[in-house]
């Protein structure tokens, strides 16, 4: 079974206090950034997190105001706790490509370790980092690893920014904007004006699709030159091997338009040069693939014929930013992800455990639960090559339609398609994607 893009479920029902106070910037925080790398390792039964390093890093681009994660989202998570006090200051959900692994058949047979990291603003005093992970089968938070800091150490590494940036869509105040940085990955040293391009167009793209038309003026795109010695990336089920500044390849769990990249921590390095919220990479490949994970990266390639590099970018983004789950069937290879009485804590799909818990609930009406599906061919199986393409002004129904998550039973999903779901045969988002894409949004720039 060969898929295309994925990102990851598992549940939500538990405990971080939705109550918890924001902190003062300015009372606990300077205005760098600090990174704290590890490794993450394990198989499918054991979890563990080993210590790398602290290093520095000169910019802080995110937002001021909203610190501390007010929403239960992500496989990890992660607190910065002020040593003295005890009081966490900052935290945040993620998603790592280490969670998708474990769900995959080779995890049941060997262990493996991959570089991680996670970046937060420079404390003043010293802190405890204490990392989460969540079980799929329970959907519960578990603390892992934890870490003192001393922030005066000499051994806080100082990192070198000596890649060329550049600007392609600047509207102001990082503080106050969603800030991507677009990487480069398989471009050579004389490819930099087709990077350059690429770029343009990846804004283009970007900014095609509602709601990110509509807040424009709410991101700042920048991009940092990291030329490759190889041209192309390396694609090993067709024997094609390029080294390339990031070691981007297909067949990542030997899903063939799975482009990922194992080493997060290259990925940081390379993002560090320029101040970012978020990471998207380029890369120099017509063979379409890539993926996104949640608060982690998105990655794919940016020279595919046709309207589907454009699809890609913003199909990606919405696992990275949003924490959006495909709502398609089939082509994972992962397995034991979303189990029927755990509600996946991401928003737009849903094993009816907890439905209340979500604002797709609110949105719904009095839509049948679950809404039978029982229009067009194309409704009932977006993939048929025979199906319709969708007409926008056809009014469509939000409800909760069986199917998604990779899965036929059992997950549901709002609407029969979606950019979520099978998206060459629709522009739009459903009304739940695009709600959580704008609130997000105004998360990032209140
Ligand atoms: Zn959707």
């Amino acid at each position: 079974m060969k898929k295309f893009f994925l990102t990851l479920g598992a549940c939500a029902l538990i405990g971080i206090s939705a109550l918890s106070a924001q902190v003062k910037f300015e009372d606990y925080f300077l205005d760098k950034t600090m990174r704290f790398d590890f490794y993450h390792a394990g198989d499918a039964n054991t979890e563990m997190y080993f210590f790398d390093e602290v290093i520095e890093e000169p910019y802080w681009a995110g937002n001021k105001n909203y610190l501390v994660e007010q929403r239960d989202m992500g496989n990890q998570f992660f607190k910065v706790i002020d040593k003295a006090s005890g009081k966490v200051i900052y935290s945040r959900g993620y998603s790592t490509l280490f969670s998708e692994w474990i769900a995959t058949p080779e995890a049941k047979i060997v262990a493996k370790a991959m570089p991680e990291g996670f970046t937060f603003p420079y404390p003043k005093n010293d802190v405890i980092v204490e990392i989460y992970t969540r079980e799929y089968k329970t959907g519960k938070l578990i603390k892992k690893f934890s870490y003192e800091i001393d922030v005066d150490s000499y051994f806080v590494r100082k990192s070198k920014q000596d890649l060329e940036i550049f600007d392609v869509h600047y509207t102001g105040n990082p503080g106050k904007r969603v800030d991507i940085v677009l990487l480069s990955e398989g471009y050579t040293e004389n490819e930099k004006e087709k990077f350059v391009k690429a770029c343009q167009g990846f804004a283009e793209d970007f900014f095609s699709y509602s709601p990110y038309t509509e807040n424009k003026d709410k991101f700042n795109i920048r991009a940092v030159w990291a030329p490759s010695k190889e041209s192309g990336v390396s694609i090993p089920g067709e024997n094609l091997w390029r080294n390339t500044a990031l070691k981007a390849h297909y067949y990542t769990f030997d899903s063939e338009r799975y482009q990922m990249i194992e080493d997060y921590q290259s990925i940081l390095d390379v993002a560090s040069n320029a101040p970012y919220d978020l990471i998207y990479i380029l890369t120099n490949s017509q063979k379409y693939g890539g993926g996104g994970v949640y608060n982690f990266y998105g990655i794919s390639a940016a020279d595919i014929p046709g309207p589907s590099t454009r699809k890609t970018y913003s199909h990606e983004f919405g696992h990275q930013f949003v924490g959006l789950a495909d709502e398609y069937v089939g082509g994972a290879e992962m397995s034991d992800i979303y189990f029927p009485n755990v509600e996946p804590w991401e928003p737009n799909i849903t094993t009816l455990t907890n439905l209340e818990s979500k604002d797709w609930k609110k949105l719904l009406g009095d839509a049948p639960i679950p809404t039978p599906v029982k229009q067009s061919a194309w409704e009932l199986n977006p993939q048929n090559p025979k199906a319709e393409p969708f007409n926008p002004n056809k009014p469509w129904a939000l409800g909760v339609y069986e199917g998604g998550g990779y899965l036929q039973h059992g997950v549901y999903r709002p609407w029969p398609n979606c950019m979520m779901n099978w998206f060459h045969k629709i522009d739009v988002y459903c009304p739940v994607c695009s709600k959580e894409i704008q609130n997000t949004i105004d998360l990032y720039t209140k």
